[in-house]
């Protein structure tokens, strides 16, 4: 694991594309000034930050560096790497104090929720928690399927019906089975494709009344996975599933695979949404708690 560590490595386009371009810019300046802030604001919105988002780091910037008499631009990249770690910051940590405590997974097709699932059970399995999941993708077989093989993989248990069956069915007797079996934490795996989007949100509506019906006082995480490759896409989806389904945080898929890991900040900042965890590879120790600070490190610092 090198210098950064999983994140880092994670993190490795992003930081290429987005720090190539950030040197360039500071090093063609001798002196501090607006032209300067401008293509800093510029190359920002390329790296997939949002222009709302570019424009407040910049602002911040300026500000920062007439406070602090700055007036060598080879300073600013310490200090954008400070303004985005304390924006990131708060809010990244899961509550789930209760026994049980119930996390569901939701989020559009193909963008990595069984799989964070999967590598979710494993890590609480290691913090000695005991895990349920919930097969409640019931729309093909092949998702009860996939999320069989991660609780083997992960050694816990997982309750399932059979393709078709009624989502909120499963989740009851999920839930059900872990007030028997006095299980830590359910995670219930949802479908991201139904015919139309109501559909889907009315789905998800279903199953947030059934947790709510069977455990009113327990703690709920309501995890909204987005895919980093597909950049602003990503933030769409985040402000569409803001608004109908009342998510608590975040999970960012597949950093290791773009250079776009920019909409980090997008979200956070334009939606309010904690990122809760990023996911930087397949295997099932690549899912990582999000660290604000080690985040903007493995974006800004040099190798
Ligand atoms: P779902 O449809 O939302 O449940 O998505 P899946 O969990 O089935 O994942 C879709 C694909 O994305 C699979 O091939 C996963 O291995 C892959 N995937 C998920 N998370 C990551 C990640 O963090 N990095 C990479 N490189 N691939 C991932
Ligand atoms: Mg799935």
């Amino acid at each position: 694991m090198g210098f950064f560590g999983k994140i880092g490595q994670g993190l490795k386009k992003t930081r290429d594309s987005l720090m190539n371009s950030v040197s360039s810019v500071l090093k063609g300046f001798t002196r501090i000034d607006d032209e300067l802030f401008e293509e800093l604001e510029e190359i920002l919105v390329m790296g997939d930050v949002g222009a709302n988002t570019a424009s407040r780091i910049c602002q911040q910037l300026r500000d920062e560096v007439k406070q602090q008499g700055i007036t060598d631009p080879m300073e600013i990249r310490t200090l954008m790497q400070k303004i985005v770690s304390r924006m990131l910051e708060g809010g990244q940590e899961l509550t789930l104090t209760t026994k049980p405590s119930v996390i569901l997974v939701i989020g559009v097709n193909g963008v990595g929720k069984t799989t964070t699932i999967g590598k979710m059970a494993a890590n609480f399995k290691a913090q000695g928690k005991k895990v349920i999941l919930g097969a409640a993708d019931t729309f093909r077989a092949a998702a009860i399927e996939q999320l069989e093989v991660w609780a083997d993989r992960a050694g816990v248990d997982i309750v399932k019906h059979g393709q078709g069956a009624d989502p909120a069915a499963v989740v009851f007797d999920t839930v059900s089975a872990a007030k028997a079996r006095g299980a830590d934490i359910v995670i219930c795996d949802t479908a991201g494709r139904l015919h139309n989007k109501k559909n889907l949100m009315d789905e998800l509506a279903k199953i947030g009344r059934v947790i709510d019906r069977e455990l009113p006082d327990a703690d709920k995480e309501i995890l909204l996975v987005v895919d980093a490759t597909t950049g602003q896409n990503a933030v769409n989806q985040a402000r569409e599933f803001k608004s109908a389904a009342g998510i608590t945080g975040i999970v960012l898929t597949k950093l290791d695979g773009t250079a776009r890991g920019g909409v980090v900040l997008a979200i956070r900042e334009d939606l309010q949404v904690p990122v809760k965890f990023v996911g930087v590879g397949e295997g099932i120790d690549d899912l990582q708690p999000f660290d604000p600070a080690a985040f903007a490190a493995g974006l800004f610092e040099e190798e």
